[in-house]
């Protein structure tokens, strides 16, 4: 079953990519799903930063870009698909050969539809008054794997 978790503030939203940075595996496709200022990005910088245990890592914005990767203990590709003019792109970003070699983090997945995975581990982020709420739904597996490390 899904998870559901209240995100009271910032601080929390960080938490839970800190947790998920020990869950995450090479091959995992993580999509984050969510209006504009949902948390999306910021899920993604402090994952990064997790993963490569540096706070200050420098972590830009793929908006232009559309791909920023990163050489970390797992690789990271990290997407921002939301000007893809066409989701055939996808392949000429090297989506297939990054998830070969680690994780794709990717924002605006619904931009993507098709050229991307069926499968994946969704997380879907909302507004809920001044803070968010975000499920995370995926493979069993994956979301047990989710669940040991946010128990941590
Ligand atoms: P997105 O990439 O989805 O557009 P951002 O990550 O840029 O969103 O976040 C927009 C704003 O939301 C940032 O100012 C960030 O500090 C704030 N924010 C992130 N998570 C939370 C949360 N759980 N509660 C309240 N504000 C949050
Ligand atoms: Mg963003």
């Amino acid at each position: 079953m899904a998870l559901d978790i209240f995100l009271p503030d910032e601080a929390a939203t960080i938490r839970l990519s800190e947790d998920m940075a020990l869950a995450v595996r090479r091959g995992d496709y993580i999509a984050l799903s969510g209006d504009l200022g949902a948390g999306k990005s910021t899920f993604s910088r402090a994952l990064l930063r997790a993963i490569a245990d540096d706070a200050f890592l420098e972590v830009p914005s793929p908006t232009f870009t559309l791909v920023q990767s990163y050489d970390l203990r797992i690789p990271v590709a990290h997407f921002d698909l939301y000007r893809i003019a066409d989701a055939a792109e996808i392949d000429e970003l090297g989506f297939d050969e990054a998830l070969s070699e680690g994780v794709c983090l990717v924002e605006w997945p619904e931009k993507g539809l098709g050229a991307l995975p069926a499968e994946g581990i969704w997380l879907t982020f909302v507004h809920e008054g001044d803070g968010r709420r975000v499920s995370i739904d995926g493979p069993a597996p994956a979301l047990a794997r989710i669940r040991r490390s946010l128990a941590i």
